[in-house]
């Protein structure tokens, strides 16, 4: 099957500072795929140049096959746009703002109302439709943003970090939105700083740092190959790192302790035997869930918190 996306050996200096150094990115169709990486890392550069709003200074881009230096506006047909930026006309309503958009598209009359009913329930602005742009929260108008990329109903749907600065309740709609596309078979690619996003969301992930991929694959892949593996030990009145075979770092965390190793159920049963022995009161002795910010730890060296 044709890849959705197929990046290689891309470069992009702006004014002779590189933004991106040879980024190699394969997306299959169906998949939600995550690009993860810090501020400054090149995500929305990447997506300027998969959408055709800048070009690459070197490399290939092809979209559902097609080159992206030749075939721009059969890409354009297949793809929908969240661009970081909202792009929205402050005066007019939600809905008359869509239908701009939809115009745009080449969508008119009734296959327009459709369209735009559909996308409205979609983002869950249905009630919302009819008032300005300017009532709306910055949660709301980024979803209006978001239904306005889904009206010529796009093969991938690209977004540029959708949930930055946005209420909680606006999240969760774009969560489930994302899902349902995903079940009809659209392929998501989802840039973000938050790697909670990516593991609630996402199949697949590249992480991207200082303008490279520095990996990518299936996410539980990915956290089985480099994230640290480890316990939380806590007992009653154990002050002192619990000392088991295996044990590369024990970090105290809250009262209790993190025990990175490359075998933790043999930690755990180790010290569950030993602290036994010892007569002593176990509060906690779990196996820790691997995180992808241990894997962007690992691959990097810094971490993706901010
Ligand atoms: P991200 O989306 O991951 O935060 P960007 O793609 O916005 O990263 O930025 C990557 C690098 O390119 C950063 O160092 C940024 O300062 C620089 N950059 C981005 N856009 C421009 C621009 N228009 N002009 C100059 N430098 C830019």
């Amino acid at each position: 099957m044709t890849d959705v996306l197929n990046v290689r050996g891309v470069t992009k200096s702006y004014g002779g500072h590189p933004a991106l150094k040879g980024v190699e990115l394969k997306v299959k169709p169906g998949s939600c795929f995550g690009l993860l990486g810090p501020n400054g890392a090149g995500k929305s550069t990447l997506m300027k140049l998969l959408t055709g709003i800048i070009d690459a200074d070197q490399g290939v881009i092809e979209l559902f096959g097609l080159n992206i230096r030749k075939e721009l506006p059969a890409i354009h047909r297949l793809i929908g746009y969240v661009p970081q930026d909202i792009t929205l006309y402050e005066k007019l309503s939600g809905r008359q703002n869509l239908t701009f958009f939809g115009q745009m598209h080449g969508i008119r009359g009734s296959e327009l109302k459709k369209r735009i009913a559909h996308v409205l329930e979609a983002v869950g602005l249905t009630e919302r439709a009819g008032d300005e742009i300017a009532s709306y929260s910055g949660g709301m108008k980024r979803r209006i943003n978001i239904a306005a990329a889904l009206l010529h109903q796009p093969k991938l749907v690209i977004m540029d970090e959708p949930t930055v600065g946005i209420d909680p309740q606006s999240r969760n709609h774009i969560f489930e939105m994302i899902r349902k596309l995903q079940r009809e078979g659209v392929t998501i690619l989802y840039s973000t700083h938050y790697m909670e996003e990516v593991e609630a969301l996402c199949d697949e992930v590249a992480i991207i740092d200082h303008g490279q991929i520095v990996s990518q694959g299936g996410l539980r892949e990915l956290l089985e190959l480099h994230a640290v593996k480890a316990v939380y030990a806590e007992a009653a009145g154990v002050s002192e790192p619990p000392v088991v075979e295996g044990v590369v770092r024990a970090t105290q965390e809250g009262s209790g302790w993190v025990l990175e190793c490359d075998h933790p159920l043999k930690v755990m049963s180790e010290l569950s035997a030993q602290w036994a022995d010892d007569g002593v009161i176990v509060k906690a002795l779990e196996l820790m869930q691997p995180t992808l910010d241990s894997v962007f730890l690992k691959l990097t060296g810094t971490t993706l918190r901010d």
